[in-house]
């Protein structure tokens, strides 16, 4: 009956713990953070089921973790009533690792940065950096209580737990230390680091301290307790404690007395478990949001680049907090029309019903991270038919909005300035400085805005510009969102408002070129014409823009042409020009009729144009069809 398996670790498990014990070794500490978050994925999980069958909670009805420490034996557990695993959970959860790409992980962690461990799946394993060994007990409603028993090297062994359902349900995970980690045996020590890293967590978390108190007890007396009903009988007899009895502590009993110190052992919870996003704006600091961040996007150890949180309220109400990551995922856009999973945590009534939450933004905001909070959905409700609720729709259109404010706040340098003058110690100074001076800390401050947007936009400006074709109702806010080189300055990125600000008096036009890159398209002999009379073109190099121009059609009323295909109406054409070009066309047309028949396979007309400067003739693509940029890029999706 007691019967012990052994089990090897898979290779990669094995290759991954000797890496991290002998590379990790100086953060030792995190093992408590991702064992903490572990109890609180298996808290999660517990409660979300228990939402449709409150029974499943059986006589535990308490979710909390807790922890204790065993300062002789030098062992920290963690204890947790979460969902539990059965004999065959413990096996596969704790002996494989589920997530491809081990050997990236592997490779990254090679170079020290341990915040990636909790990303890769593998957190778990962090507990052999402070253990020597490791043995984990876990209850689930499906099995009898196990224990899963290694200490590293290459095996790990399960057996059934012969002290029998101790648990009731859950897991509790004992790390017994190593030598050079016997400071997480200490009170203080975990402490902190409870605090440090629990912060966050939306379950009480409670950890065992003793405390020693002072007690007086009667000198002949070996029961050191009585109750306090026996006490008070005492008292009551006894006259000279009548006279003092507002003292509480103090012993009148007619024998002598001692004091003695006793070791009491008591829960004391160490985190405040209150979700950050339900707490008023007001009281948290950036540096909070800061530190959530890290919680929520697994400890990728960089702060956000930006973030909103909100309260909707109207036709549904709910609570969000999302953040933009500074840079975007590599993998954006590897499988991008394929299935979607975005980075948000749907709760409802504090219960996280989806980890990842889909179809709730639209495929080119995957990339943003955070938590909705709703009370106005079923909590009854499954996965499956959530994506169904007309509530989502209304959820999802005004995170969306939230989010292309947020960029919006991020593209805008003007408001920015005003805002910032409006502070009182700001005004101080700037009333000591010359106007001069003024003048250039306010540059300094906009090119500063500016260059953060445009960090931005090289991560996220591939998906606004995906954003303008395919979210037609965003399509105008998210124009003014993207960033473009000009004719104007090559190295630049400039706005459409920015263009439309330099644009010529009666310029109702937009122009732009797409191609394979900037120095080719402000030499391509198409734009020329108009470059010498003074306008400004736009110039692609983005596979994905000309569709997006395409899309937009236009912007705040000037239509964007595509200079590079048909004869397109060239500005400043007054009669005068009209008129000569219509003689020229007329001196020309028997060459033209001569080359449109004799090229008639292959082009569609051919015409007179004044596009040109110096070269004497082009060909382009008629209106309708596609652009020579559109072919090249047709074409090399062909291969
Ligand atoms: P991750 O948490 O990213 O999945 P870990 O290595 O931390 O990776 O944990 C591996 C798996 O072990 C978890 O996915 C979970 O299935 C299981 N597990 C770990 N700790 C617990 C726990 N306290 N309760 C239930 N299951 C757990
Ligand atoms: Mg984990």
């Amino acid at each position: 009956e007691q019967s012990q398996e052994t089990h090897e670790f898979q290779a990669e498990t094995g290759r991954l713990m000797d890496i991290l014990i002998n590379s990790l070794y100086t953060q030792k500490e995190i093992f408590l953070r991702e064992l903490i978050s572990n109890a609180a994925d298996a808290l999660d999980k517990i409660r979300f089921l228990s939402v449709k069958n409150p029974e499943i909670l059986g006589e535990k009805t308490e979710l909390a973790i807790r922890i204790e420490i065993n300062t002789e034996e030098k062992t920290v557990s963690v204890t947790d009533s979460g969902i539990g695993m059965t004999k065959n959970d413990l096996i596969s959860n704790l002996g494989t690792i589920a997530k491809s790409g081990t050997t990236q992980f592997i490779e990254a962690i090679k170079g020290g940065n341990v915040n990636l461990i909790g990303q890769f799946g593998v957190g778990f394993y962090s507990c052999f950096l402070a253990g020597q060994k490791v043995s984990v007990a876990s209850k689930n409603t499906d099995d009898d209580q196990y224990i899963w028993e290694s200490q590293a090297a290459h095996s790990f062994a399960v057996s059934k737990d012969p002290r029998g359902n101790t648990l009731g349900r859950g897991t509790q995970v004992t790390i017994h230390l190593k030598q050079d980690a016997v400071e997480f045996a200490e009170e203080s020590t975990i402490k902190e680091l409870i605090k440090k890293y629990s912060e966050f967590i939306n379950f009480p978390i409670y950890l065992k301290v003793t405390r020693e108190i002072s007690k007086q007890v009667e000198d002949d007396s070996e029961q050191q307790q009585q109750d306090d009903q026996q006490q008070q009988e005492n008292t009551d007899d006894d006259e000279v404690k009548v006279k003092d009895d507002d003292d509480d502590d103090a012993d009148t009993k007619k024998k002598a007395t001692k004091t003695i110190k006793e070791k009491v052992a008591e829960w004391v919870q160490i985190n405040e478990n209150k979700a950050i996003w339900l707490r008023p704006k007001e009281e948290i600091s950036d540096d909070d949001y800061k530190k959530f961040y890290k919680v929520l996007s697994k400890n990728s150890g960089e702060d956000p680049f930006n973030w909103v949180h909100f309260k909707a309220e109207g036709e549904v109400e709910f609570t969000s907090l999302i953040y933009i990551p500074k840079r975007a995922p590599s993998d954006m856009f590897d499988n991008y029309y394929g299935k979607q999973t975005t980075n948000l945590k749907l709760y409802v009534r504090r219960v996280l019903i989806s980890e990842e939450f889909e179809d709730i933004l639209p495929r080119y905001l995957s990339f943003v991270k955070g938590v909705i909070d709703s009370d106005e959905l079923p909590l009854n409700v499954n996965r499956e038919t959530l994506q169904q609720l007309k509530m989502l729709k209304v959820i999802s259109r005004k995170i969306v909005k939230k989010i292309l404010e947020l960029f919006q706040d991020s593209a805008s340098y003007d408001e920015e300035d005003e805002e910032d003058s409006e502070e009182g110690e700001e005004d101080e100074n700037m009333a000591e400085t010359t106007p001069e001076e003024q003048q250039r800390l306010k540059d300094e401050k906009r090119k500063k805005k500016i260059d953060e947007y445009n960090e931005f936009w090289k991560e996220y400006g591939k998906n606004i510009k995906l954003g303008v074709i395919e979210d037609s109702s965003n399509r105008q806010k998210l124009a003014e969102l993207t960033r473009w080189y000009s004719s104007k300055n090559s190295t630049e990125l400039t706005s459409f408002d920015d263009y439309i600000e330099r644009a010529k008096p009666g310029q109702d036009s937009i122009y732009y070129l797409a191609g394979e890159n900037k120095e080719q398209l402000l030499a391509s002999p198409i734009i020329q014409g108009l470059l010498k009379k003074g306008y400004e073109v736009l110039l692609l190099d983005d596979p994905v823009d000309e569709f997006t121009f395409q899309h937009l059609n236009e912007y705040k009323q000037k239509k964007l042409v595509n200079v590079g295909k048909g004869d397109f109406k060239q500005p400043e054409d007054n009669d005068e020009q009209r008129k000569k070009q219509k003689a020229l066309k007329k001196v020309f047309q028997p060459l033209t009729d001569w080359w449109r028949k004799l090229l008639s396979e292959s082009v569609d007309s051919v015409i007179i144009s004044q596009r040109l400067i110096d070269d004497p003739i082009i060909v382009v693509s008629s209106e309708s069809g596609y652009s020579a940029n559109m072919e090249r890029i047709s074409k090399a999706q062909a291969y």
